[in-house]
């Protein structure tokens, strides 16, 4: 998380608001104090000086409007120096009378006496006569760089200036005192900042101390961890906020935890599917995807992640993903090899919100191959058994019309014509019989009577059996075993497999061939080989022969006879019998059908 920076933490801000807001109060309040107090300390100063000249000023006056004689020794200048002269208070330094002339007449300083008769060279005297108004400055004493009280007050008599009374009054200690009480008032705005700041840290710290500890606190919640609380320092409105925030983390904490274990569940289900579930984002990204569909796919989960589900599917061609939002019905995708079919059933359903927003797809896969497989089969099956009974059927009536055309009475061609459509009826009664065959193994609606048999002398009893009928010159050659075989086998249904195969082999062979029949043995099972030179059969489909209805040449099979279920009978069972069955042929050279029995070897004489 990011750190505050220290001018924008609320404990600065707090504590220079606090300090901004009691330095402007205590300058507004300090300012006007001094001003008052100042204002307050110069009148009262005026005040006694006016008091105290109160007097000179009168005598003054009676001087200046007193009539004289020309000839009276006492003149005004003299009078008015002997007023003056006598005059002595705290404070005033001296005391002139000037003219309306302002030529200064007499003065208080006895020392300034030479300045007497001079014309005074002060602004406010030259204002005072010219105004009638009383004024005063502050100046600078020159000598004692004291600060001085000026006055200039006119003297009036009938409505005409008579003269100027002129004072320098030392106003310093007036300053002083102003200067002394701003000291102090300095000092105790110093004293009480102080005193603020620290109050100020220490409020702000109770406030931001709960701030700080909720901070952490969600942090660590953050990272997982809801076992700390924060500290209740008082119940206050913080303290009431950090119950809430404990409270509010305890409901955190378990909601979180229920969703842990939700999690946890729907994981342990998805993983112990045996359908693929692939779940995408709103994008159709692959978000999740269980074990099962990555066997399916033939993928890894790095390889699967965040890539478009369609591509993942090999939808790309014929799907967008806003394709297959739409898709209703389940999609078979087929995988299939040339020689593996491999088919998926893909069903998809929408996540959506409430609003009708799309938050993403979830797909189930299913391995539906087999079911595919069993379908074909059934169809082509059908499609088999109708063909196959069909042409006879045909032919039977092309017969039997021909026959009832009028051909029954024509004695040449009337029992020829019924020979075929009764060797077409035993075909058919043959193919029934055989289909009934398949369908009683199929459904597993046979036992299996077996009995213990020497298979060399068995073997031999069934090839001695062709040997005898055969009507083609072909060699029959024995590489029996000589050693006694015992197996454990159903004698009719061996003797069928066998029956097949050896017509087989004689059906598919020219004259001149030779047929091998041999037996081999080893620990557990006995192998036996019929082998023939006949005109064999095309590599791809040596594998096929053993499928029902599976003719390697149609035309030529049927002319045999055949229906193409022989070997598919055998080898259902081979596999009762729990053996194995296989071909190996040659197109032109000859053809070599191996089958297994198991096979327990004996001590000799057991058998006695
Ligand atoms: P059925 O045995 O039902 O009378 P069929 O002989 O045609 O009819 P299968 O025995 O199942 O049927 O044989 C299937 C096919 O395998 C034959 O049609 C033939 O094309 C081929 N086949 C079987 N054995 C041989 C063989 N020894 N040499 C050449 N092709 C063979
Ligand atoms: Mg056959």
């Amino acid at each position: 998380m990011q750190k505050v920076g220290f001018f924008r933490s609320i404990h600065v801000k707090f504590v220079l608001i606090y300090v901004m807001l009691i330095l402007i109060a205590m300058e507004i309040i300090g300012l006007y104090f001094a001003r008052e107090l100042e204002q307050t300390l110069k009148t009262n100063f005026t005040t006694s000086i006016a008091d105290r000249m109160s007097l000179v000023e009168f005598s003054v006056s009676e001087e200046m409007i007193k009539k004289r004689a020309a000839d009276d020794p006492m003149t005004l200048e003299k009078s008015l120096q002997d007023v003056l002269s006598g005059f002595k208070s705290e404070d005033i330094n001296e005391v002139r009378v000037i003219n309306a002339g302002n030529i200064i007449l007499a003065t208080s300083a006895l020392n300034n006496l030479s300045m007497v008769g001079q014309r005074s060279a002060d602004d406010i005297v030259r204002k005072s006569n010219a105004s009638k108004a009383q004024y005063d400055i502050i100046n600078l004493d020159r000598k004692t760089r004291n600060r001085i009280l000026v006055r200039a007050t006119p003297i009036v008599v009938d409505d005409e200036v008579k003269g100027i009374l002129y004072l320098e009054a030392n106003i310093e200690k007036v300053f002083k005192q102003i200067d002394e009480v701003n000291r102090i008032l300095a000092g105790g705005v110093a004293v009480s900042l102080s005193i603020t700041i620290i109050l100020g840290i220490l409020i702000a710290q109770t406030m931001t101390r709960p701030i700080s500890d909720m901070r952490r606190q969600a942090q660590a919640m953050a990272k997982g961890n809801f076992s700390r609380k924060v500290r209740v320092y008082g119940n206050d409105e913080m303290g009431q906020l950090a119950i809430a925030f404990n409270h509010l983390t305890n409901q955190l904490q378990e909601s979180q935890s229920s969703t842990e274990s939700e999690r946890r569940k729907l994981a342990s289900v998805l993983e112990n599917m045996t359908d693929g579930v692939i779940a995408t984002d709103r994008k159709g990204r692959v978000s999740l995807i269980n074990d099962s569909a990555l066997l399916m796919l033939r993928l890894t989960r790095d390889l699967v992640l965040n890539r478009p589900i369609s591509s993942i599917l090999g939808l790309e061609q014929e799907y967008a993903f806003e394709d297959l939002i739409q898709v209703k019905e389940s999609i078979a995708l087929d995988f299939s090899t040339e020689d593996q079919p491999y088919i998926l059933r893909a069903n998809f359903s929408v996540t959506q919100r409430e609003t009708g927003f799309v938050n993403g797809l979830i797909v189930v896969l299913h391995d539906n191959t087999e079911q595919e497989k069993i379908d074909m089969e059934r169809r082509e099956f059908v499609s088999n058994v109708s063909h196959e009974l069909r042409t006879p059927l045909t032919t039977m009536r092309s017969y039997l019309e021909a026959l009832a055309d009028g051909a029954w009475k024509n004695e040449e061609i009337a029992p020829s014509f019924l020979h075929v459509t009764q060797t077409e009826t035993e075909r058919m009664i043959r193919l029934v019989n055989d289909l009934l065959k398949l369908s009683r193994m199929d459904s597993r609606d046979y036992d299996l009577n077996k009995e213990w048999v020497e298979f060399n002398y068995f073997f031999k009893s069934i090839i001695d059996r062709f040997e005898f009928s055969k009507s083609q010159e072909v060699q029959f050659i024995r590489l029996l075993s000589s050693t006694e075989l015992f197996v454990e086998i159903d004698t009719d249904k061996m003797t069928q497999v066998l029956d097949n195969i050896i017509s087989n082999a004689l059906k598919y062979s020219p004259d001149g061939g030779n047929i091998r029949f041999g037996i081999t043995m080893s620990e557990d099972f006995i192998k036996v080989m019929i082998s023939d030179d006949g005109m064999g059969i095309p590599q791809a489909n040596v594998k096929r022969i053993f499928d029902r209805f599976y003719r390697a040449d149609r035309a030529r099979s049927r002319a045999m006879g055949g229906t193409g279920l022989g070997l598919a009978i055998a080898r259902e069972m081979i596999v009762a019998h729990e053996g194995e069955i296989w071909a190996e042929s040659e197109e032109g050279k000859g053809t070599t059908i191996f089958f297994t029995l198991p096979f327990e070897l004996q001590e000799d004489g057991e058998w006695g």
